[in-house]
């Protein structure tokens, strides 16, 4: 089924889909640690499971809760009983186990447990099993999923990318230009494809810098855009574009630059595959522009209420200068 949607996936950008430029891992990964926060199966089939056992430790009853707990654990504990393979249902169970073991907490009951720290059976009375990955300490498959799929840090600029109003295909191509897995020749050579490296549009080596930054006709875009909000200078590439034009994390003008940045590097792109595949060249660096402001014009309507002002704002700064072009 994973397979499915991966394929899907690809299925449903772009032109040529020869080359998977992303790893499964990374479309399942959740949004705020850098992934694109597409459901996997197999780690949410876990985290519901683990659900069943939370429930057994905490006491829950529910008719199938209590069942399980007389059928397999007896007096036990979850994980002092060594696992029985007599029910497909408690094979999947304690498959899960190791998993589930990462948010247990337990928190001790009473004075007296402490003392009988070694009466195993006293601390199956007297103590609490808590959920670690959540504040409330209750269970959440949410919680457990995502530790499954990413214990690691959050990844903050993804989630200015994510909060920029443009339509999910916007943002998932964003996502890909930040973590340089766009399609250029040059990486599209080091997946040993047979074309040339050049940009066909001036010959320069083709790599993520070149096409959206350094590129004549990107550049010509970008003084487009420096004019027409009084910039002193254009970004030279992304890194510079991130330390110098990109407020801190989360800043809130980083949005409505994250969505300039979009408008200008999809006209970009969309120009450069035009050219590329269907051999269709624009006659005039004018028209990229024009694209460009043609996407933008479209998103702003994607703005929420307290944003939308900002937004024209940009739009018709913008619009003045394209007319002078
Ligand atoms: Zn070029």
């Amino acid at each position: 089924m994973d397979a499915a949607r991966a394929r899907f996936f690809w299925q449903g950008i772009g032109k040529k889909k020869k080359y998977h430029m992303i790893r499964w891992e990374a479309l399942s990964t959740p949004k705020e640690f850098g992934g694109l926060g597409f459901l996997d199966t197999r780690a949410m089939n876990t985290a519901l499971l683990a659900k069943w056992l939370f429930g057994i430790e905490c006491g829950e009853s529910s008719m199938c809760i209590n069942l399980l707990r007389t059928k397999y654990l007896g007096q036990c504990s979850l994980f002092q009983k060594e696992p029985k393979s007599c029910s497909f249902f408690w094979t999947g169970l304690n498959k899960v186990r190791d998993w589930y073991n990462y948010g247990r907490g337990v928190q001790l009951g009473n004075g007296k447990s402490t003392r009988f720290w070694a009466d195993v059976w006293l601390r199956e009375e007297s103590d609490v099993v808590t959920w670690k990955l959540e504040n409330s300490g209750k269970y959440s498959a949410r919680s457990l999923y995502r530790f499954i799929v990413n214990p690691g840090c959050v990844d903050l600029r993804m989630v200015d990318v994510w909060n920029t109003r443009v339509p999910m295909k916007i943002q998932i191509f964003l996502w890909m230009v930040w973590h340089d897995r766009v399609q250029t020749t040059v990486q599209l050579k080091k997946r040993k494809w047979a074309g040339q490296i050049h940009c066909k549009l001036c010959g320069e080596m083709e790599d993520l810098d070149h096409l959206f930054f350094k590129c004549p006709v990107a550049l010509f875009v970008w003084c487009w855009v420096r004019d027409s909000l009084g910039w002193s200078c254009i970004p030279a590439s992304l890194g510079d574009f991130q330390d110098d034009f990109l407020g801190g994390h989360g800043d809130k003008d980083n949005r409505l630059t994250i969505f300039l940045f979009a408008g200008v590097s999809w006209a970009l792109w969309r120009t450069r595959n035009d050219w590329v595949f269907d051999d269709l060249l624009v006659k005039h660096p004018n028209q990229i522009v024009h694209r460009a402001f043609g996407f933008l014009q479209y998103w702003c309507r994607l703005s929420t209420k307290g944003a939308r002002t900002k937004t024209e704002e940009l739009l018709t700064k913008l619009h003045a200068e394209l007319t002078k072009l």
